[in-house]
């Protein structure tokens, strides 16, 4: 087994604290990645307070994990030492079933793809753990390639928030002509953003941070409305193709679902713990859909990180000790993060 160094929540609602374990022995189809640089996604803060039921502790969130490889099985094909390399959210599937056939290993039918933390491997059962740790097994076909042309800090949260907002784009054709809006300028909004506006679509963020404006056009924002403003909310009625709604809290759909014009689709991408709520009215008008999207597969993902390093995006992050993990959080829930915290794995 490899010794490894991490920070863990013992427990549900308990802050994080440094936590020692073990790795598997790196496999004939694995890799080790000596990891450089972890994204702190509002996933795992849902996770470590058990938001969606069924959390497994001690738990070591992280995924969005970006480091260099340094040692490889001996049949491993891809990679080799001293590469960079990438893991996002999952890190096995069954491999076999159609939606793993097919490159979507996300939705895998038989075994659940297996997440990078709070979940379990496979064979042994054994619980996974995530990026705030200074090491990572990983099989190589669930392992990224990542360029050496983007600052490496900034490429972290691609493996995320950043494959979360391309699939969708891509899996409904985004693109000129299209109006679309991103709901909730986090992480992964501030992704979207960059992603549709690449992808030649005319973009407007809708959010409840007047503050956020200037960053929104920075970002490749054509207009900002302020949600909480009625006569800005209004303007834009029976406007948008698209809403990608990253929101992780429960908020009144039916409010924003009217945005749409006709056969305009939301994309539901937050997942806060309790329900939404809808009424029949509001989709059978303009004949709209609410639709819902889970990360990407790996395939696309890579596709999603030679995107980005061909039109030069990575995301904005304000970099991290690990010892201010807790505080992070804190920050995260206010809404207080331009826009993605990384974790230099090197303050462990
Ligand atoms: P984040 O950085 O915290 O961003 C969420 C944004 O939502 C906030 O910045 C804020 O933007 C807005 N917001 C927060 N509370 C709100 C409220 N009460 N009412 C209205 N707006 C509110 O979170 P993230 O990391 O981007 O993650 C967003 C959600 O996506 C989380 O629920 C996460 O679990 C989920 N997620 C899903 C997938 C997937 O595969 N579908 C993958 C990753 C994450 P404004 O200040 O602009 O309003
Ligand atoms: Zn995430
Ligand atoms: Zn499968």
């Amino acid at each position: 087994m490899i010794p490894v160094k991490g920070y863990a929540a013992e427990a549900v609602k308990v802050p994080l604290a440094p936590f020692n374990f073990e790795r598997r022995e790196v496999g004939p189809h694995d890799v080790l990645i000596d990891i450089q640089f972890c994204g702190v996604c509002h996933s795992d803060l849902h996770q470590i307070r058990d938001e969606w039921g069924g959390s497994i502790f001690p738990m070591v969130p992280g995924h969005e994990i970006v480091g260099r490889i340094s040692k490889v099985g001996d049949h491993v094909k891809n990679f080799k030492v001293g590469d960079l390399a990438g893991v996002g959210c999952m890190v096995d599937s069954c491999r076999t079933c159609p939606s793993c056939q097919e490159g979507l290993e996300q939705y895998c039918e038989t075994t659940g793809m297996v997440g990078t933390y709070n979940s379990r491997e496979i064979e042994s059962g054994a619980p996974t753990y995530g990026g705030y740790s200074n090491q990572i097994v990983v099989d190589e076909k669930y392992t990224l390639k990542v360029s050496d042309k983007l600052d490496l800090a900034r490429v972290a949260p691609l493996l995320c928030a950043g494959i979360t907002t391309y699939s969708p784009l891509r899996q409904w054709k985004v693109g000129p002509g299209h109006r679309v809006a991103v709901m909730g300028l986090g992480g992964l909004g501030h992704m979207a953003v960059k992603l549709a506006a690449a992808m030649g679509a005319e973009v407007t963020v809708l959010s409840t941070s007047p503050n956020k404006e200037a960053d929104a056009k920075e970002l490749g924002a054509h207009k900002f409305v302020v949600t909480k403003d009625e006569e800005q909310l209004k303007s834009v009625t029976n406007y948008f193709d698209f809403i990608i709604n990253t929101v992780s809290a429960q908020l009144d759909l039916a409010a924003y679902v009217n945005l749409l014009r006709r056969d305009g689709t939301m994309i539901l991408l937050g997942v806060p713990s309790e329900a939404p709520h809808i009424h029949a009215f509001n989709l059978i008008s303009n004949r709209r859909r609410i639709a819902g999207s889970l990360i990407g597969g790996i395939a696309e993902t890579q596709e999603m990180l030679d995107f980005c390093a061909e039109h030069n995006i990575v995301s904005d992050i304000e970099l991290i000790n690990i010892a201010d993990i807790n505080e992070a959080y804190e920050r995260m829930l206010k809404g207080d993060v331009k826009y993605r915290f990384v974790i230099d794995i090197a303050t462990l």
